[in-house]
């Protein structure tokens, strides 16, 4: 018997997908599964009535340096050319965080091809593997990042580790003046470009856009579904060309619009932008506004001038623990 496909349609309607996924080296039963662990994103939530703060705060701070830029000792012309440092922490596995270097620059590849259009560009300054299994288990966060993190507000600190398999997480611009050491993105080295397929288990989340996601927080962007469909009246995620969604989109839910009936915002839901929270295959990459947005974050928080944190960044390194990928690349 042939199987014609409006047959085959009819045969498997109503019948459950028995299909896993696979995320960051662990399986869920769902893209939905997945979300519902707080897995896919480990970057703190803040209140709508915090990012209002944190917004005015912003804003007021952006008024204040475009007046006074040159009595702050402050550039109005913004290099919004990142350097990167980049942390691959090993455990005590043979294959625990022990890749290969090329995964390092094809990843620095995918982040440039996602942000160069809307103008930032990438650079790999440093990276280094180093050895500790109470990191690369998620313990002890703090006491990575005061031994490893190197540079100012303006360089980019990436930690590659598996921890409890969050895909990864970042710290906000705002926040470096509290906390400058915590400053950087963690990001779940099974979700580098193409390493879980190269490792027999293929994922959609291993297309780099985890650690561009990461980045986007990194440089000050909210997911898009911040304050759901009272982003019409809220701020939500701060960027009026992404329509407002009541809650993070999952897999590849082509057509969804799950704000209705309002006028502004109006559109489907952007499930194909990297700060939502769909299957990789699904998403494109970032608009020119969040560009616009992330320039705003870095004259404010990312633009002084100060001296880097001084030695640790490279310091805990030694010669049998170390690769370097620039001389690879
Ligand atoms: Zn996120």
């Amino acid at each position: 018997m042939i199987w014609t496909l409006p047959a085959l349609a009819l045969l498997l309607q109503g019948v459950p997908s028995l299909a896993t996924i696979w995320a960051g080296g662990r399986e869920y039963e769902s893209h939905d599964a997945l979300i519902a662990s707080g897995r896919r994103c480990a970057t703190k939530t803040y209140t709508t009535q915090e990012i209002e703060k944190i917004e005015a705060k912003f804003e007021a701070e952006h008024a204040e340096i475009t007046s006074n830029a040159e009595g702050r000792n402050l550039r109005l012309t913004i290099d919004n050319s990142i350097n990167v440092y980049w942390w691959a922490i090993t455990g005590d596995g043979p294959t625990d965080g022990n890749y290969d270097p090329m995964y390092v620059g094809t990843a620095i590849g995918v982040l440039n091809s996602v942000y160069n259009p809307i103008g930032f560009f990438f650079n790999l300054a440093e990276s280094q593997q180093v050895y500790n299994p109470t990191w690369f288990n998620g313990y002890d966060e703090l006491g990575m990042k005061e031994s490893l993190r190197y540079g100012t507000a303006h360089d980019l600190n990436i930690y590659t580790l598996l921890g409890d398999y969050p895909l990864g997480s970042a710290t906000y611009p705002f926040e470096y003046k509290f906390d400058p050491v915590w400053d950087g993105v963690m990001i779940n080295y099974l979700t580098l470009p193409n390493i879980m397929t190269d490792q027999g288990t293929p994922s959609e989340y291993e297309r780099g856009f985890q650690l561009a996601h990461q980045v986007g927080h990194w440089l000050g962007l909210y997911h898009t579904f911040q304050d759901g469909c009272r982003a019409v009246t809220r701020g939500g995620d701060w960027i009026h060309s992404t329509p407002a969604e009541f809650s993070a989109a999952s897999g590849c839910p082509i057509g969804r619009d799950s704000c209705t009936g309002h006028v502004k915002f109006a559109g489907y839901d952007p499930i194909d932008n990297i700060m939502d929270f769909t299957a990789e295959p699904c998403q494109a990459g970032l608009l020119p506004e969040q560009g616009a947005r992330m320039a705003r974050q870095m004259l404010v928080y990312r633009n002084n001038e100060e001296a880097p944190i001084p030695c640790v960044g490279l310091c805990g390194r030694t010669s049998e623990q170390v690769w370097r990928v620039k001389e690879v690349l």
